[in-house]
């Protein structure tokens, strides 16, 4: 027999997006809310992330908007040395582990039911007890459409003899005789975040084989930092991202610039990317990766065999006292069959990036958004999709569905305010609080209005060349 319960929000998900929804839907209402989640903590997949894992980002604006995740501290060592701390996995998981018992059930509004499955229809079943329980709600949000495949959990798309050794880059940490040599399979975020711990641990970059069926544009991670002293870099990176787009005479030339520039950084600058997952990354970790000189770009993985690993362009040997390395899920197979749809569809919300490469400002835009305004039309129009790039030529219609909304988002004095306020939000605080005497800042500031409508110009022409290209 089914427990039945009431609430106003059902919300199917406790990772980042699921707790920064409901961190600010919290605030911003006096609603009850239902969290359900397959795992028995708060937190998604950083629950499984491998243990040397640390954010992309400055931990200043990730997490919630009511709770500070950063230490406050600038890094002294290492490779992120002279930037804001990025969070260790072991911490994100702490930080929301707090956020739920310290903010959300100590609210008294907040039922939490970790290792549940949610099964639909306002159903879900506990994975230990068999109990189920049967929900009725106001408004179901649906927080899982940004989850993604992580190697700890994924099964990868290639066959894998017995024979052979393979494991998630989780288990590196758990080697205890050194191999024959490594080989990282992955492009990636995940496969840079392994070739830098191997490298780091001090492996022989000879000794690494770096499987990267494509090369990416990544992002400077000196340009995400949200503090004064990085103001030219980070407000910098705009200006020059403006520029570059809007004085681009082809979708080429528009790459080659935002490279010059120093918005995007590559790694091999005689392989053009042909990816952008907004992989970020600092140019001290673009040096170390580039010692490793064994990289393989002969298409994807097909087998791993005893001897010889078998890609969709070639064929290189291996023996079985070679460890190999899985990097390979990927926000491709994590969103490749996904459908986006309206975020605010009838009793159905379902947060989507609404500014790129940030999903936990997006989240609580949506909450906001979702408790401040009234009908379906206005809320949608406020959340335009912002498409999650995976191929090069993505970052066109993603950077204007962004630069849509950062206009809408500006015709409202409200929302511009709370924006500014919201800790998720990177660089608001710090354009609206530059001194107008200050004419060095004023100057980079001055860049990006003087661009933006050539930008957008730009953009929108380039979009429409990318569809007839895809009709061709
Ligand atoms: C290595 C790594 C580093 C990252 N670094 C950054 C960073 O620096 N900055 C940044 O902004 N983002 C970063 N991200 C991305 C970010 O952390 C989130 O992973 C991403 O936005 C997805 O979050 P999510 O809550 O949608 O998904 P998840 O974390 O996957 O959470 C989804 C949750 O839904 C639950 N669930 C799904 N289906 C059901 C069901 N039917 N019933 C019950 N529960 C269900 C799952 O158990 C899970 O807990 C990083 C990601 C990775 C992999």
């Amino acid at each position: 027999m089914s427990e039945l319960l009431q609430t106003d929000y059902l919300v199917i998900g406790s990772g980042l997006v699921g707790m920064a929804f409901v961190d600010t839907l919290l605030t911003e209402t006096d609603a009850h809310i239902i969290i359900v989640d397959r795992y028995a903590k708060p937190g998604g997949h950083w629950n499984v992330a491998y243990p040397f894992v640390t954010l992309h980002q400055p931990s200043s604006y990730f997490g919630v908007s009511s709770k500070e995740l950063s230490q406050g501290e600038i890094d002294q060592i290492g490779l992120n040395k002279g930037m804001g701390d990025l969070a260790s996995g072991a911490e994100v998981c702490a930080y929301f582990d707090d956020v739920m018992r310290q903010r959300f059930l100590a609210s008294g509004r907040v039922q939490y039911f970790p290792m549940c499955d949610y099964v639909g229809d306002g159903e879900f079943k506990s994975k230990l007890t068999d109990k189920t329980y049967t929900v009725r709600y106001r408004k179901l949000v649906d927080a899982t459409f940004l989850a993604i495949d992580v190697p700890s959990t994924h099964t990868p798309n290639f066959r894998v003899v017995s024979a052979a050794q393979f494991m998630p880059l989780n288990n590196l940490p758990k080697i205890s005789k050194k191999p024959a040599g490594y080989v990282v399979i992955g492009g990636g975020k995940t496969g840079i975040d392994a070739c830098l711990w191997l490298l780091e641990i001090g492996v022989d970059p000879q000794d690494i084989t770096w499987i990267r069926s494509r090369d990416a544009w990544l992002l400077d991670r000196a340009n995400t930092q949200p503090t004064a002293g990085f103001f030219s870099s980070s407000v910098g990176s705009i200006a020059a991202q403006y520029e570059s787009i809007g004085s681009a005479e082809s979708i080429e030339n528009m790459f080659d610039r935002l490279e010059e520039s120093g918005y995007f950084l590559r790694l091999d600058k005689t392989v053009r990317p042909t990816m952008f997952h907004a992989a970020t990354i600092s140019k001290a970790e673009v040096v170390q990766l580039q010692r490793i000189k064994n990289v393989v770009r002969m298409g994807h993985v097909k087998a791993i065999e005893a001897n010889r690993i078998v890609l969709t362009e070639g064929i290189i040997a291996t023996t079985v006292d070679h460890i190999h390395v899985d990097c390979s899920a990927s926000l491709e197979r994590s969103f490749g069959h996904k459908e986006p749809s309206p975020i605010f569809e009838k009793d159905r919300i379902m947060p989507q990036m609404v500014r790129a490469y940030q999903p936990a400002f997006s989240a609580s835009m949506v909450a906001y958004v979702e408790a401040n305004y009234d009908t379906e039309a206005e809320k949608n129009r406020l959340c335009g999709l912002v498409p999650t790039p995976n191929q090069d030529v993505d970052f066109i219609p993603m950077t204007l569905a962004m630069m849509m909304n950062q206009f809408n988002w500006s015709q409202d004095n409200a929302l511009r305010k709370w924006i500014k306020n919201n800790r998720l939000d990177g660089f608001t605080k710090l354009i609206a609080n530059v001194d107008k005497a200050d004419h060095e800042k004023m100057a980079v500031l001055s860049r990006i209005q003087q661009n933006a409508s050539s930008t957008m110009g730009r953009l929108q022409q380039f979009n429409v060349e990318l569809a007839e290209r895809s009709k061709k």
